[in-house]
Formats: structure tokens, sequence, C-alpha cells
């Protein structure tokens, strides 16, 4: 019944996109910091309605493009299964994180999101499906994807393998006061793969943090922090960093809340996007009014929609100049340099520090390094979602770090604001290959090319200052921020 479902649906966008003659995209916002504003001209398929789970096996699940991250979790966790490296918080999509970039605490073992992918089916520019794609089938495909943006074709299908888990976890919170010790720990457990996941933070200059999670399988149930729903009263409670910047040593949490601890507190970007004080929530509020209720996918007041809601608009370039939500990739032996140039650049903390390992492959374009300019298959990603603390242009500082990643042989994140010079991005990335897929796959006059996706354009700024939404926000929002910065020094002990 559910594939039946699913075949009627999957006709249906096939039908669409045969008659289509415009460019195509999906109607999703989703998880991408910068202009959206091409989506108006575009012809938009409705991937929402793709949000059925079809089947679930002892090693696999495979779901419709929309399922997300957390439906998956209510679904696999009971059984004691959890499909690798998803993404930390629950409103991600297996299709988006297909078609963009995703990695979670346990990638150091398991690889991108990507790399735990059976198969997918995905319809092309020419309204046609290509069911199955695997390593064996449509393989260049199937390594191709990773990281186009959605400029591929319309993915409906994923498959993905599964891995035991447990209910619990323990979470290990190592402190360190030096670099050189942090950096000695942190690449001997990396290399030990003895821990379930990690990740770690940096604090302040000098100031580290690894968070280590390891299952358990029993618990007296009064030591575990639970959160029992998404109220923004409580998330502060859950909040990983809360417990870092208090410089706890353990605590048990439920696998579903360490699984998406991210989406009740957005990293620690709910002193950013959601109140702190009362007045905050009273900025919150304003903000929040102005936004068009279409636009809000969320229901209830809780932090996803918040969260959507900051979404839409960190869109608006304006407010980059104030915060940063960028992500720069660099191979583990070369991060005290990454961590120097983000010092230097940005003075943001805390800084997210998340391994993953990167499992070359010649087909790969976006999703993988280049093997010639770095050996090191543990690639970090470095997140820095933050007040910015200095005077240095939001679009000086992500040219140098996508500088910095290229010069290491790894990339910045595409779902950010990028700034990627054309040369540039395709003396790093191999603009053939990446067209010869596209026009093997009917994607070339479909699909907006990736380059002019995700850069900046020039009249986004424009755009964006003259709308009264922008104007507000910058507005109440540096009010807000201001509040925020006040209170840091509390947050960060
Ligand atoms: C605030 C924020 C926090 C983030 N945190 C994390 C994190 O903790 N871990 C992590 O790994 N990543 C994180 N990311 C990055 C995120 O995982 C990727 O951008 C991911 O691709 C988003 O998935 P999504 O389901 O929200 O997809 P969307 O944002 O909707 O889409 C991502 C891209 O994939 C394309 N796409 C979506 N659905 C389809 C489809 N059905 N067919 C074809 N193409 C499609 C879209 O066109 C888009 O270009 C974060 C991003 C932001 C903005």
């Amino acid at each position: 019944m559910t594939y039946r479902n699913y075949h009627k649906k999957v006709e249906k966008i096939c039908k669409i996109i045969e008659k289509n003659k415009n460019l195509i995209t999906t109607s999703r916002k989703g998880h991408n910091h910068r202009d959206l504003q091409f989506k108006i001209k575009q012809t938009k398929i409705e991937t929402a309605q793709l949000d059925s789970i079809l089947s679930i096996e002892k090693d696999w699940i495979d779901c419709e493009a929309s399922v997300s991250v957390g439906q998956i979790n209510r679904k696999t966790i009971p059984k004691k299964k959890m499909v690798p490296s998803l993404p930390e918080g629950d409103n991600f999509t297996v299709g988006g994180c297909l078609g963009g970039l995703a990695l979670g605490s346990n990638s150091y073992i398991h690889g991108f999101f990507n790399n735990n992918v059976i198969d997918f089916d995905i319809v092309l520019g020419n309204g046609d499906l290509v069911r199955n794609v695997s390593k064996k089938n449509h393989s260049d495909l199937y390594y191709g994807i990773g990281g186009t943006y959605g400029t591929m074709g319309i993915i409906t299908r994923v498959k993905m393998k599964l891995i035991d888990c447990e209910n619990y976890v323990k979470i290990n919170y190592l402190h360190y006061k030096s670099f050189n010790e942090f950096y000695s720990d942190f690449s001997l457990r990396i290399k030990e793969q003895k821990d379930d996941f990690i990740e770690a933070f940096v604090n302040s200059k000098n100031d580290f943090t690894i968070v280590c999670a390891n299952f358990v399988k029993e618990i007296r149930k009064e030591e575990i922090l639970i959160i029992k729903d998404k109220s923004i009263l409580k998330q502060r409670h859950m909040c990983i960093y809360a417990q870092i910047a208090n410089k706890k040593d353990f605590n048990y949490l439920r696998l579903v809340d360490y699984l998406e601890r991210y989406s009740y507190s957005a990293f620690w970007g709910h002193y950013l996007y959601t109140p702190y004080k009362l007045r905050d929530y009273l900025y919150a509020g304003l903000v929040y009014s102005l936004i068009p209720r279409k636009m809000i996918q969320g229901d209830g007041l809780n932090v996803g929609k918040y969260f959507l809601a900051a979404n839409q608009i960190v869109g608006d370039y304006a407010r980059d100049e104030h915060v940063l939500t960028t992500d720069i990739g660099v191979p583990l032996s070369n991060l005290r340099k990454a961590l120097e140039l983000v010092d230097e650049m940005t003075e943001t903390y805390p800084l997210w520090i998340c391994p993953s390992k990167d499992n070359y492959h010649p087909d790969k374009t976006f999703s993988t390094r280049r093997k010639d300019i770095c050996e090191d298959n543990m690639i970090i990603d470095v997140g820095i979602y933050g007040i910015k603390n200095s005077n240095i242009d939001s679009k000086i500082i992500n040219q140098t770090f996508e500088k910095f990643s290229f010069a290491n042989g790894v990339f910045k994140g595409f779902f950010s604001t990028c700034y990627f010079e054309y040369n540039q991005f395709w003396e790093h990335f191999d603009k053939n290959k990446y067209d010869q897929l596209r026009k093997k796959y009917h994607a070339s006059s479909n699909f907006m090319d990736i380059y002019e996706k995700i850069t900046y354009r020039n009249d986004s700024k424009k755009i964006a200052k003259n709308t009264l939404r922008s104007k507000l926000f910058t507005f109440f929002g540096k009010g807000y921020l201001r509040q925020i910065n006040m209170n840091k020094k509390k947050l960060i002990k």
C-alpha cells in the first residue's frame, strides 16, 4: 500500500516535470542560510508530500525523500537501530541530506550521510524516473549526487543502512586548557574509534571540550536528563552547550534526545534566535510576527518554529554582518591553523568541531576532498555559529575561509552564505565531471547550475535592504544581539 502510494506521488511529479519548460526547484525552504529569491521564478516541486516511511528491515530503512530525521529516529530506536551519520536535529530530510551534505557525531566512523545510502530514486529534468541508483546501478550518479544541492534532479526515495544502538547514551565532557592537550586526546580518540559518537567545542581561545557519547544498556531512570517536549522554556536545560559551559563531567540522555540535541537549542543558537530574557521574547515575537504564515512550517509555539523563522531572516544578507553561520572543512592535521584563522577573523565562540571520515571516490565531486592536496582521510567541520566580534566584512571573512579550505583540499559548507569566485571554485571542483553528469541525466537545462545557486548574487543585498521586514529585523535584531552580547560572559565561564 505504501509503495503503491509512493508510485502515485512520483508519477505526479514525473508528469509535472515532463511538461515543464522552466528551471525546477523544491518547494522547501530547508536549511539554507542564503538568498532563495531564485525560487520565485522557478517551477516548485512540492516534495513535502513525500513524507512516508516505506519499509524497515533489520539492516535498512526505506523512506520517501521528505521523511525527517525525527520520523526516522522514532521508528528505528525502539528497534535498537539507527541510521548512521544523520545530522543531529529533527527537521532535516533524507532527500536534503543526500542532495545537500550532512554529517553527525558518528561520521568519524561512518563517513558523511551519503556514504550510508544504499540506493535512491530520482526524477530527472526530462520527467524520467531513475530507480534504485546504487553503487552498481548508475554508480556515477550514486557517487556524484552528494553536495549537488538540488541541481541534479528531484530525489523521491532514499534507502539507508541501519546500525545497532541502545536506548540511552552516557555523555562525557573532557575539558582542556591548551590546544596541544586537547588535540592529542582528540586525535587519539578519533584514531581508536572507541567512542560511539565524538565531537568537540572551542569555548574560547584556550578552552576546549571533547564531548564523547557511548551507548549504555541499563540506566537508573532518575539519572537521565529528560526533555519532555520542545517548550522554549525547557530547551536551555537540554542544551549540550549549557553542560559544557557549566563544566559538567558527564550526564545521561535518551538516545533520541542526544541525536536531536541541536534541534532544541540550534547548537547554542537559542541565545541568538530564541528568547533569553523577557525583553527578548518581545524582540523574537516581533520578528516572528513579520514572517508570513505560509512560510512557517512548524506547529505550536516551539523552538523548531523559531529556528525556521530565524532561517528565513538569515537569508537577508544584512544579518550576516552580525551573526555568522558558516562551516569550514579542514583536515584534522591542520585544525590548529583553522582555529587560529577563525579567531583572527571573527573572535566568534563557541565553535563546533565535528570529524568525518571522507571516503574518497573518484566519481564524487562536491562531497569529498581533493586527494592530490589532502592526504588526511579525517575531515573536520569547524562550525562557526554565533555573533561576529570583529569589524571585518562578512564577505571578506567568508572568502578567506573559502580560500583556506580549498588550499587544504577541502571546502566550506554550501548551505551557508558563499562568496566563491568563479575561477577559484572551478579550479577546485571538476567542472567537466559535473557538467557531463548533468548532461547525461538531463539536468543541464532544467536545474540551476550549482555555482549560480549557492553563491552570493549581487542583487541580493539590494533586495534584502529594501524590504520592510529586513529593515525592521535589523532594527530589532541589533538590539536583540546587543542583549545577548551583554549576557555572553555569564554563558561562557
Ligand atoms: C542552521 C543550520 C544548521 C545545520 N546543522 C547541521 C548539522 O548539525 N549537521 C549537518 O550535517 N548539517 C547541518 N546543516 C547543513 C544541512 O544538513 C544541509 O544543508 C542539508 O542538506 C539540509 O537538509 P534539509 O533536509 O534541510 O534540506 P534542504 O535545506 O531543503 O535542501 C538542501 C539542498 O538539497 C536539495 N534538496 C532537498 N530536497 C531534495 C530532493 N528531494 N531532491 C533533490 N534535492 C533536494 C535542495 O535543493 C537544497 O539545495 C545545517 C544547516 C543550517 C542552515
